[in-house]
């Protein structure tokens, strides 16, 4: 699964640039119905947690509630076929289903215990082989989200076939098999048509069925629906005939599909149109789009027609299926969702207006299917017994969809941007004391969806980045093809893709990976030199970097793979170890006096690195004149400001480091730069001398806007096409009065009718509605109404809020949340943009604390949305009172989902008030001296 929105941190929040929806991952949080010291017990993996080393800390679970522990089903009964029929009403939005389910029985039993939550289930017939037909009676436990069928007659070992009735409803909820709203062609009439997002717990309010990953079975699938709907599912369809009982209806029937888990089911009902083409494998592919907008569906479709093939290749297996189809579904509350055979996605994540939609919709399309479409290997084929190995479901498809960019599109320097928005992401919520190791202990599926987050995803992805790395290519493709071929159709855990890596590469796999796994955090190495003659003799030194500066009372250790390379060969690494204590030293052979070296070549390992001052300011010359690879540039200022945040140094250092990347033109490496500069805004907003800093971000950002411009050179590359528009955000917001006018220019030239290039429209958009007033806004609003592209859309929707304006702050959110103008998974996009100055974020703050009980009955309880409330709309306060306000409002609205995230928040908070009390005068004297030279 690819979750929604990417914040792309802080960029976004002061500077806010265009930000490209996807890949949001709420972050985990407590469950009211956890007690997950009693859950770990239950789960089969126990032993390895206990028997480890390692300690672990799970922080911020709920461990006092006495609720009945949670039981995964036994597998004393598993289903092997299920033949399924689903029948909607789109006028309704009811549905019927029928079920019959071939079931093995391997201990003799008077009931049998399956899932199904929302539904009305009767008529329960259970059949032998021997054509034996007995009723059973159907008992429902609501919260367990479970019913039992008992019988009067002791079932004996054997298979069975358990045939049950249903009909629930099609949900507003955008989980189970829910309602999907879109406009006809026309644009006026709405319409509506069905899909399905089961993952990870959800299936259940489907149809009844046993709702676990290691219950694998195939199913028939059969559709009946109004004629002049389609009728879609993971399979190609084997029949379609008029429904006999409605002439108006038909009957679709698919093929059988492979055995696999039921989260993995799909079926999807509406208009569409489709392009389609074969891969070079003969793999049949389409990509479905609203009607009349098929064109829309090319991109993807040429980029899965490149990347199917080279998994194919890289895992040395064939895809499994014969289709591999893609869906833009306009309700969507993820950014996709691998459903094998049939991946559904959001609008914005699969579909590429050509002319209307920029480069970096593009770039993030091409991984979100690069994304999708290794899950049908890994995932769909070879799938996790339990949800705690979640994480190497998505870690690793979020490491191999940039390898697959990479060789798809090379122009995207993807690798380099995923030190800036994967590894570098991260760094600062795994840095807090509410972290959580990868690997959690999963016990209730409720604890499941906490775990869709920036750990899981991002940790996940460098982590494996990094074992790549450690053991080489050609062991981890052959280590990893023996995993999928041994596992195929399978479940399996963690450790047996760790053994078959091992067994490949020869190392020591297992333990060097659990100390990255199983504890919570990553190291800091403090770096102390000495010269000795011709040599440098370099002492290194680990303990947990914690966010706030405050010391590790755990004392984690990590074995951490080392690399060093200094002046003399800037290209390859001088020295590597594996670092398996407290303290290491390391001698480098003739490195005169001046040379410089630094750790962590290409910032492939998990660690923040702390260097004495003048080992620091020996950097500034290879930053400077681009010896170091971007990765390395970035992340040299990035540890820079974690290091200031934390207070191991001054935020004047910081700004002292920066004036080295004035001859920077990385995209990613400014991207990184914006990012700890708009942390560092939003955090000097809240002090008097805002305009200096304003005018010193406004120095640092002018030589690349002069160089860039406004408009495309010819034969451009796509990464300065995605620079441009966040330089002129920035240049823009902090004042620039070219710049605003400009903006303000080309936008009526918009409204006239001369469109500005979408590269750079989210960027005046921005600046328009910053320095605009009310008329802007309702241009901006008309605008909103009058696209019909959801890309265009979301852009919008990010401007408005980012008025300095408080009354036109509160009409935005009035906008995005009252009303039916914005979809439920768009409003997330509106209120961040309200983040974006002091003011709005008190008006959020307002706004959520007056409707956060109206938001959790439309999101749902469960909803990951509440997360994302929480933590981007209150993450950027700077104060202690706002905290405690924060602190004890959600402490009396109960909203389990969400325990977490308020704890991050607090911590991010106190972090971020601690940072202005150390910092905020040395800051202004810097800044006042610097301006007058
Ligand atoms: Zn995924």
């Amino acid at each position: 699964m690819n979750t929604f929105i990417k914040r792309t941190q802080v960029l976004y929040r002061v500077i806010s640039i265009n930000f490209v929806d996807l890949s949001f991952t709420p972050s985990i949080s407590s469950s009211s119905s956890s007690s997950s010291s009693a859950y770990f017990l239950l789960n089969n993996k126990t032993k390895r947690f206990q028997s480890t080393h390692i300690k672990l800390k799970m922080t911020g679970r709920n461990t006092q509630e006495a609720k009945p522990l949670f039981q995964r089903l036994p597998q004393s009964i598993v289903p092997t076929h299920y033949d399924l029929t689903i029948q909607p009403y789109l006028d309704t939005f009811k549905f019927n289903g029928d079920v019959n389910i071939h079931i093995k029985v391997k201990e003799p039993t008077n009931n049998i215990v399956l899932y199904a939550a929302e539904l009305e289930v009767d008529n329960a017939k259970l059949k032998s082989t021997s054509n034996n037909e007995q009723g059973g009676k159907i008992d429902y436990d609501k919260e367990g989200e479970r019913i039992t069928v008992n019988f009067d007659k002791k079932l004996e070992t054997g298979d069975y076939q358990l045939a049950l009735k249903f009909a629930g409803e099609i949900s507003s909820r955008m989980r189970g098999f829910y309602r999907n709203k879109y406009t006809a062609p026309d644009g006026n009439e709405v319409r509506h048509g069905a899909s399905t997002q089961f993952e990870p717990a959800d299936c259940r309010r489907a149809f009844p069925c046993w709702d676990e990953p290691n219950f694998k079975a195939t199913f028939d699938i059969t559709l009946i629906t109004p004629k002049n709907l389609r009728a879609i599912s993971n399979m190609p369809i084997k029949a379609e005939n008029e429904y006999a009982n409605d002439k108006e209806w038909k009957i679709t029937k698919f093929d059988r599909t492979p055995v696999m888990s039921t989260y993995l089911v799909a079926y999807v009902v509406g208009e569409y149109d489709y392009i389609e083409t074969k891969d070079s494998n003969g793999v049949s592919m389409k990509v479905y789009t609203p009607l009349e907008k098929k064109e829309h569906g090319q991109f993807a479709l040429d980029t899965a027609a490149k990347v199917l093939p080279f998994y194919a290749e890289y895992f040395n297996i064939k895809y499994p299926i014969a289709k591999a189809d893609q869906i833009a579904i306009s309700d969507f509350a993820m950014g996709a969702m691998e459903n094998w055979g049939l991946i559904t996605y959001r609008e914005t994540a699969l579909l590429i207006d050509p002319k209307f939609s920029s480069m970096d919709t593009r770039q993030r399309v091409a991984i979100v299917v690069a994304h999708e479409l290794a899950h049908q290997w890994f995932g769909n084929l070879v799938t996790m017994d339990w949800w705690t190995d979640l994480w190497l479901n998505e870690g690793f498809a979020t490491w191999i969809e940039y390898l697959a960019v990479d060789k798809c599109y090379p122009e995207f320097d993807i690798w380099t941007q995923f030190v800036a928005d994967t590894f570098a992401r991260f760094l600062i919520p795994d840095a807090l004391k509410s972290s959580h190791p990868i690997e959690v202990p999963i016990g209730h599926p409720a604890e499941i969806d906490e775990i869709f987050d920036a750990i899981s995803y991002s940790k996940g992805s460098s982590v494996i980045r990094m074992l790549h790395d450690y053991i080489g290519d050609d062991a981890f493709r052959k280590g990893l093809h023996n995993y999928l071929t041994e596992y195929s159709y399978k479940n399996t855990v963690t450790e047996n893709l760790w053994s078959h890596l091992a067994k490949a590469s020869n190392k020591p796999v297992n333990e060097v990976m659990s100390s990255w796994t199983l504890q919570m955090g990553y190291p800091l190495l403090t770096v102390t030199e000495e010269q000795t003659n011709k040599n440098r003799v370099v002492k290194i030194k680990q303990q947990r970097f914690i966010a706030d500066g405050s010391a590790d009372d755990e004392n984690l250790q990590w074995k951490i793979p080392i690399t060093v390379f200094t002046k003399s060969n800037a290209k390859k690494i001088a020295q590597q170890t594996l670092m398996d204590k407290p303290e290491i030293t390391m001698t480098l052979e003739n490195v005169s006096e001046n040379d410089w070296f630094k750790l962590n070549y290409n910032s492939i390992g998990l660690y923040r690195v702390k260097y004495e001052s003048q080992t620091l300011a020996r950097l500034n010359e290879p930053i400077a004149n681009k010896t170091l690879s971007p990765q390395d540039r970035l992340m040299v200022q990035n540890d820079v400001a974690a290091l200031c945040n934390a207070g191991h140094q001054s935020f004047v250092d910081y700004l002292k480091l920066l004036p080295s990347y004035t001859d920077e033109d990385n995209f990613t490496v400014w991207k990184s730069i914006a990012s700890n500069m708009g942390d560092l805004s939003s955090l000097l907003e809240y002090t008097d001398y805002f305009n200096k800093f304003k005018q010193y971000r406004l120095n640092l950002f002018s030589s690349i806007q002069n160089k860039l411009g406004w408009d495309a050179k010819p034969n451009e590359d796509p990464l300065s096409a995605m620079l441009r528009p966040m330089i002129l955000g920035i240049v823009g917001k902090s004042g620039d009065q070219n710049v605003i006018d400009e903006a303000k220019k080309r936008f009526e030239r918009h409204i006239a009718g001369d469109l500005i290039d979408p590269d750079i429209r989210g960027a005046v958009y921005v600046i328009v509605s910053r320095y605009g007033d009310e008329s802007t806004q309702e241009a901006l609003r008309k605008l909103y109404v009058a696209a019909d592209m959801t890309e265009e859309k979301v852009r919008l929707l990010r401007s408005m809020g980012q008025s300095i304006k408080p009354e036109i702050i509160e009409n935005t959110l009035k906008f995005v949340f009252e009303g039916d103008n914005v979809r439920m998974q768009d409003s997330i996009s509106g209120l961040v943009g309200c983040t974006a100055s002091r003011d709005g974020r008190d008006l959020v703050w307002k706004f959520l604390q007056k409707n956060w009980t109206t938001l959790v009955e439309r999101f749902g309880e469960k909803s990951n949305f509440l997360i994302a409330f929480v933590e981007y709309g209150l993450s950027d306060f700077a104060d202690e009172k706002t905290a405690s306000e924060i602190k004890e409002f959600f402490e009396t609205m109960n909203t389990p989902i969400v325990a977490r995230p308020v704890k991050k928040v607090l911590e991010t908070i106190h972090m971020r008030s601690e940072v202005l009390k150390r910092d905020s005068k040395a800051i202004e004297e810097y800044l006042k001296r610097h301006q007058q030279q």
